[in-house]
C-alpha cells in the first residue's frame, strides 16, 4: 500500500492539493476493498471506523482517485456507478446479473488480442478497456 500512497500524494501535489485525513482514509478504504463497490458501499465500509467522513466527501474524492489511476469506474448498475481499484488486478471483463446484482469477472486475454488488432486497424491508441455484459447469473437463470 505504500507505493500507492506515494503515487496518490504525488498526484495531489501536482494539483496543489493536500493529502488530508479524509482523503487518506478514503484512499486506504478503497485499497482495502478488493471487490467492486459503489459510493454507498464505500460509505458503509468507512463509517465502521471513521464516523467523520461524509458521503459528500466520498463523492468529491472518487474523481481524484480515478484521475490518479488508483481506481477505475468498472460499470454501472441500476444507475449507480461501480468502481474497483486497479492496482494488483489484471484487465478483466464483467458480467453483471440484472436480477441479484452479482458481478462476475472473466479473463480478458483472448478478447484483448482481438481488440488490440481492431484498434491497430483504426490506428487507435487504447488507454483503457471497458468491457462487460449484463444478463442473468446461473442461480437467477434457473
Ligand atoms: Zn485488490
Ligand atoms: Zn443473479
Ligand atoms: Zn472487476
Amino acid at each position: 500500500m505504500k507505493q500507492e500512497k506515494v503515487l496518490y500524494q504525488d498526484f495531489l501535489q501536482s494539483k496543489n492539493l493536500k493529502l488530508t485525513k479524509p482523503r487518506l482514509i478514503i484512499m486506504e478504504a478503497v485499497l482495502e476493498n478488493h471487490d467492486h463497490f459503489n459510493v454507498d458501499d464505500l460509505y458503509e465500509q468507512i463509517k465502521m471506523k471513521h464516523k467523520d467522513v461524509s458521503r459528500a466527501t466520498i463523492y468529491r474524492t472518487i474523481p481524484l482517485l480515478i484521475e490518479s489511476g488508483l481506481v477505475k469506474q468498472s460499470l454501472r448498475c441500476e444507475s449507480k456507478d461501480i468502481y474497483e481499484h486497479t492496482y494488483g488486478h489484471e484487465n478483466h471483463l464483467h458480467f453483471i446479473c440484472t436480477n441479484c446484482g452479482k458481478i462476475l469477472e472473466s479473463s480478458f486475454n483472448e478478447v484483448e488480442k482481438l481488440i488490440n488488432q481492431l484498434a491497430k486497424n483504426e490506428n487507435f491508441k487504447i488507454s483503457e478497456y471497458n468491457l462487460g455484459a449484463s444478463g442473468l447469473c446461473k442461480d437467477c437463470k434457473k
